[in-house]
């Protein structure tokens, strides 16, 4: 079983994909940490994000693997642990730059494929249910409005002591989504399947609400 989900940053993707993993007993493949990976190896490396073939090259040296370590999704990349390391707003700006690398991609969607046909598995990401899996037996687009994605990201700093400027915050998320729904090669976009979740109003307990109903469906078609 494969359940893709997809949407722009902040909407609440990640908190209802681990929460969806984890009762499901299912492994939880955050793709957007794999971009993320990348990013952060090219700039420790200095290379120009601008150059495809040297981040490409950097992308395909790069082995991943998702585990669930006391409750939480851990990204294991050649073996090591990922953390807040990936998290910070240059590695942010810099994945949704080399994520427009067509070869980058290549790289990245060979692997999520290799990694979620091993089992049942809960993708995240921006093309998971039209590039990745289009095959998916559940598909799910999370979205919210820049406004409510922001206020979401602006408590999340707060929660972990960084400070924030709204209106920063806000500018960011309008560039990444941009970026991320204008570029050439698997842009942001729902998949014609998907259910369409718009979390603006919607607590996470709804969210999942609605998922879960999703996927109840599909491993029982008959309602048995
Ligand atoms: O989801 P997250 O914000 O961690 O993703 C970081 C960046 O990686 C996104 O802004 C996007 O540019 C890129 N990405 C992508 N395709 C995916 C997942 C993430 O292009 N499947």
């Amino acid at each position: 079983m494969i359940i893709a989900i997809d949407g722009p940053a902040g909407a609440g993707k990640s908190t209802v994909a681990q929460e969806l993993a984890k009762t499901l007993g299912y492994q939880l493949v955050d793709t957007g940490a794999m971009y993320r990976t990348v990013a952060f190896e090219a700039l420790n490396a200095g290379v120009d994000l601008g150059d495809e073939e040297a981040v490409a090259k950097i992308a395909r040296t790069l082995s991943f693997e998702f585990r669930f370590v006391e409750g939480e999704n851990v990204v294991f990349c050649n073996g090591k642990a990922l953390d807040q390391e990936i998290r910070t707003a240059e590695v942010s700006r810099a994945a949704s730059i080399i994520s427009a690398h067509p070869d980058v991609r290549t790289a990245m969607v060979e692997q999520q494929q290799r990694v979620g046909r091993g089992r049942s598995s809960v993708l995240e990401g921006r093309d998971i249910g039209t590039v990745v899996f289009p095959d998916a037996e559940v598909k799910a687009f999370v979205t919210a409005s820049a406004e409510t994605r922001a206020r979401r990201r602006l408590e999340q700093m707060e929660e972990c002591g960084e400070d924030g400027d709204y209106q920063e915050v806000l500018k960011e998320i309008v560039a990444r989504d941009k970026r991320d729904t204008e570029r050439e090669v698997a842009p942001l976009k729902q998949a014609e399947d998907a259910v369409v979740v718009d979390t603006t109003e919607m607590t996470i307990e709804e969210v999942l609400r609605v998922l879960r109903a999703r996927v109840e469906a599909v491993r029982s078609p008959r309602g048995e």
